[in-house]
């Protein structure tokens, strides 16, 4: 049997962290991957440099994961084409805002018949339509997608800490493919048959993360995040079981794709971050973006937005009070104060 080769699409703080992961397994599992893995840099300048030939020479993504070395076999590519030419086993790991525009470029250019992976945390909506990215890749690309998300803060992966993490796949057999790319002995990788509810899980608990920095930066304490967390995990499993069929009691209550990233992300993630600063600084969101994450980008804020349009176009507001409440915070000046009340 011929061997897979992997390209990952994505190179930040997370496509980062898990190109060591790739990286480091194909090499492992040399009588399933090929040994080099491209993975598609967008190209900018970091330091006078080209961040692809920093990757290239240092093996470090200075900008996007500063300090941990990557795998001389992880290849930065800047052209997209060139970076999925030949592939068979596709990552998808860029912040969601960009994935149209990516998706357009690839069109034509990858083999049907092959297989990917979406580790993308968000959705796309189009007036009353809703799609997790694992379904825009099959129907779009004409390949087979499954999904990864779980509580994997990636610098925290990026060195070895304990970590688990949730792969739903489409065929098992593809799941067990993924699984040897990316599982070591600290990030345990769990298997389900639900790649709706494992993309969705990842997508919705940003908006919640975000409801969980506004207390924080309100200075509520514990108790009103844990509400926050156990009324945003009921709101994200309502959701899902509403507008998604199939998808599983267990991913919101029992993977890390659901409770444990809604636990980490409330506590430390990014969006839980700006959000708390966001509060207590009193600046905008993207001019916070801006100063705190150093070119990685905030997810949780568009998602709000994105599932206020759909909702509304749903007539059914009323049944999510907390994503509505981060949705108006975020972009229609309500008072930060307001998010618990009603809850
Ligand atoms: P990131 O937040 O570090 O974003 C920066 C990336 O965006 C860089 O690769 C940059 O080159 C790219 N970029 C900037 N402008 C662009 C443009 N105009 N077009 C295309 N790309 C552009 O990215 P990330 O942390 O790797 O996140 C990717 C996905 O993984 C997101 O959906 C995120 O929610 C998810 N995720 C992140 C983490 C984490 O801890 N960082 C963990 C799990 C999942
Ligand atoms: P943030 O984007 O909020 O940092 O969340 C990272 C994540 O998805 C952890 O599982």
């Amino acid at each position: 049997m011929s061997k897979e080769r992997v390209a990952i699409i994505g190179s930040g703080n997370w496509g980062s962290a898990i190109a060591r992961q790739a990286g480091k397994n194909v090499l492992k599992h040399g009588n399933v991957f090929e040994e080099r893995v491209p993975i598609w840099v967008y190209e900018e300048e970091f330091e006078g440099q080209k961040l692809t030939e920093i990757i290239n020479t240092t093996h470090i993504n200075k900008k996007y994961l500063p300090d941990v070395e990557l795998p001389s076999n992880v290849v930065a590519v800047p052209d997209l084409v060139g970076a999925v030419k030949g592939a068979t086993a596709l990552i998808f790991v860029m912040p969601h805002q960009f994935f149209p525009k990516i998706l357009e470029g690839l069109k034509g250019h990858v083999d049907h018949g092959i297989k990917a992976i979406s580790l993308i945390k968000g959705v796309e909506v189009h007036g009353n339509d809703i799609r997790i990215f694992a379904d825009v890749i099959e129907s779009q690309l004409g390949i087979s997608c499954s999904a990864l998300s779980g509580a994997n803060i990636a610098s925290e992966v990026a060195i070895d800490r304990f970590s688990e993490t949730t792969i739903g796949y489409r065929k098992k057999e593809d799941g067990e493919m993924w699984k040897k790319l990316f599982e070591t002995p600290s990030f345990k990788v769990h298997l389900i048959d639900d790649v709706a509810g494992v993309s969705l899980c990842g997508a919705l608990k940003n908006i919640v993360a975000v409801a969980a920095g506004i207390v924080d930066g309100l200075g509520y304490g514990n108790n009103s995040k844990a509400a926050i967390m156990r009324i945003g995990l009921l709101e994200m499993k309502h959701f899902c079981q509403e507008f998604f069929k199939d998808v599983k009691d267990g991913t919101f209550l029992a993977e890390s794709a659901g409770v444990a990233d809604v636990i980490t992300s409330c506590m430390g993630g990014r969006n839980f971050k700006v959000a708390s600063a966001f509060v207590t600084q009193k600046k905008p969101f993207d001019v916070l973006e801006q100063e705190m994450l150093n070119g990685q980008k905030l997810q949780g804020i568009h998602t709000a937005k994105e599932i206020h349009h759909f909702l509304k176009s749903h007539g059914r507001l009323g049944a999510y009070p907390l994503f509505d409440k981060v949705y108006h915070i975020c972009w229609d000046g309500m008072p930060v104060d307001q998010l618990t009340e009603g809850l």
